[in-house]
């Protein structure tokens, strides 16, 4: 009820909610760099700032060119997250959008006020997701799926940092918690986003080559690329196990990706649309059918949006 959901944080837009209890927070950071420490305390070569420029691969192994020099192989796997749509054999498996964060200073005041005091990280249901925490330091950090499309495989610009859509994300933090009017932002930042057109990540190997990859992990990569790194590493070994069993492995995009301008043209109207829907939405409106068919049109090529 709008009650319950407001005991646990009291935003005055908070109509109703399901609480989820054995929901958790991390650090993905954190999570990245203690797992880099465990490889490394096992023998594992890790070799950083050395960007992939080329793929070779034929059935017996693959090359790779850095810039120090080539690696060759008995099998690769790509985990390159939105960068995957650079390589060829991947585009039209993945779109690519961003997603923008806001952060405050610490505003511990505001939190007890709003009595979000339990840490629960609160997500809202709309298409161009918003998603919210508290930090250990008393801060609160919003996020906004809502970024705009890349073109083809330019993952740099606003892909990056977009200030207007980290603007969006502060007004709608505001929205939230009218609270944070007087309120500093110290930190905004964006990055890309890998999207499946079925919003199920895919985890497979390349036709005719020992290339692995797994990508599409639509926004929510941190618990699931655990399950796709280890189906991965059976996969390059080339074993028959329970993880590359799982349904998941080899499973159809959904839909294919069209070649670009038509993608990016496509998503920039869906998007445009969504954002239009949402706003009228929150306003406690109906959008106008020409945004509703614009939202719609995805589901008639075989896309998934959220909602
Ligand atoms: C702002 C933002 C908020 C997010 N919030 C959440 C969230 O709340 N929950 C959640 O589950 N997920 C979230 N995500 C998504 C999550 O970060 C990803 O799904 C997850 O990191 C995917 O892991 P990955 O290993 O596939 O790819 P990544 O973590 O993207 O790693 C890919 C790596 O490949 C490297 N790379 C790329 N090209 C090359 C090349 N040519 N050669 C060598 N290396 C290369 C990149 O530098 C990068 O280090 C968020 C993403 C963003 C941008």
């Amino acid at each position: 009820s709008e009650a319950d959901a407001r005991r646990r944080c009291a935003s005055p837009l908070f109509r109703r909610g399901v609480f989820i209890p054995d929901f958790a927070t991390l650090q993905p950071a954190r999570l990245g760099l203690g797992l880099r420490r465990r490889l490394i305390e096992r023998g594992a070569l890790v070799y950083e700032r050395s960007r992939m420029r080329r793929l070779d691969s034929s059935p017996d192994g693959v090359t790779v060119e850095t810039d120090a020099g080539s690696v060759r192989a008995g099998a690769a796997v790509l985990a390159v997250g939105p960068a995957s749509r650079a390589l060829r054999r991947l585009r039209s498996r993945l779109t690519v959008t961003s997603s923008h964060i806001v952060l405050t200073e610490p505003v511990p005041d505001v939190v007890a006020e709003l009595g979000w005091t339990g840490g629960e990280c609160i997500t809202d249901g709309r298409t161009l997701v918003h998603y919210f925490r508290t930090t250990r330091d008393g801060r609160i950090l919003l996020g906004w799926g809502g970024g705009r499309p890349a073109y083809g495989s330019r993952l740099n610009g606003r892909v990056e940092v977009d200030p207007d859509a980290a603007k969006t994300a502060h007004a709608a933090l505001l929205r939230l918690f009218p609270g944070l009017k007087s309120r500093r932002i110290t930190h905004a930042w964006g990055g890309p986003i890998d999207v499946s057109p079925s919003h199920i990540p895919q985890i497979g190997t390349l036709p005719g080559a020992p290339v692995h990859f797994a990508l599409g992990f639509t926004g929510n990569g941190v618990g699931p690329s655990n399950l796709a790194g280890r189906t991965l590493a059976s996969l390059a070994l080339g074993r028959a196990d329970d993880l590359t069993r799982l349904p998941i492995v080899e499973a159809e995009a959904g839909a294919w990706v069209p070649p670009e301008p038509i993608a990016w043209l496509g998503g920039s109207l869906v998007r445009g649309a969504l954002v239009r829907r949402e706003q009228e939405e929150e306003a406690g409106r109906r959008a106008g059918p020409l945004t509703r068919a614009v939202c719609a049109a995805p589901r008639a090529f075989g896309i998934h949006l959220s909602r």
